[in-house]
């Protein structure tokens, strides 16, 4: 689904990251760890170009989206992205935040896209808040509702960037199980994380970044338990 092929990204003469190559599989979920400053946000809004690739290629669902000819707005909406801070804007009710993108940007009916927002909110128990503003959810409901956006655009690919990083440690768990049940459903996921448990237990792959490149990767078996490089054992070492 998503071909990376030699990707760099430099800010001015740092180099950020020195030459990716990686393919995600439809229905995949590849788990992406390592070190604060190794590139791994960088890598992940690469891939919906956030950020734009100084070189290299990265093909999605066959289109080369690093090809300017290319039309990358309509790429894009098939990519979810989920990131530390919820993002979620401040002066629209939960239900304004779901339905404004499907509405302005796929032409949705309004009454089509509210009918999507409220059945994504049954699914994560959050009908109720449909008229709250952000201002008045805890983190954990935030977060929830920031994927849930992000599912009402339909998306074939959801991006997560530290989901859980901002969150107390009780509300990791609620964020967590919704994205369980999205990978049980077979959507296909890229999850930068701390989350070692998630790792393991929904990873298919897990890839250890240092340093702008992925130094190794693997299954949650092979990385956590049979790791071959030392600044893999090094790291795990410390998180673990
Ligand atoms: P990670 O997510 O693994 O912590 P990042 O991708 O956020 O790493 O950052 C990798 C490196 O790139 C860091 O040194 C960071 O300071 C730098 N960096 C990230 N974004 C920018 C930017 N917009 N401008 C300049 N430097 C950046
Ligand atoms: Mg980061």
């Amino acid at each position: 689904m998503i071909k990376v092929s030699n990707l760099k990204k430099n800010f001015g003469s740092l180099k950020v990251l020195k030459g990716i190559d990686e393919n995600i599989e439809k229905g995949e979920v590849v788990v992406i760890i390592g070190p604060s400053g190794s590139g791994k946000s960088t890598f992940l809004r690469c891939l919906n170009l956030l950020e734009e690739p100084s070189s290299g290629e990265i093909i999605f669902d066959g289109v080369s989206i690093t090809d300017k000819l290319n039309d990358i707005n309509k790429q894009r909406e098939k990519m979810g992205m989920v990131f530390q801070q919820f993002n979620l804007f401040p002066h629209m009710t939960v239900l304004e935040n779901i339905t404004l993108a499907p509405i302005k940007v796929k032409n949705m009916e309004p009454v089509e896209a509210e009918k999507t927002a409220l059945n994504l909110l049954k699914r994560i128990g959050l009908e109720d808040k449909i008229n709250t503003y952000p201002n008045q959810l805890s983190g954990g409901q935030k977060q929830r509702i920031a994927i849930v956006r992000a599912l009402a655009m339909s998306p074939e690919v959801m991006l997560f960037d530290e989901p859980t990083s901002a969150l107390d440690p009780e509300m990791v768990g609620e964020v967590l199980d919704v994205m369980k049940g999205l990978a049980k459903e077979g959507m296909t996921m890229v999850v930068v994380t701390h989350e070692m448990g998630f790792a393991k237990e929904v990873g298919d792959r897990v890839l250890f970044m240092d340093e702008g490149k992925i130094v190794e990767e693997g299954t949650p078996e092979e990385l956590f338990n049979n790791s071959k490089h030392s600044r893999t054992q090094d790291f795990l070492k410390k998180v673990l």
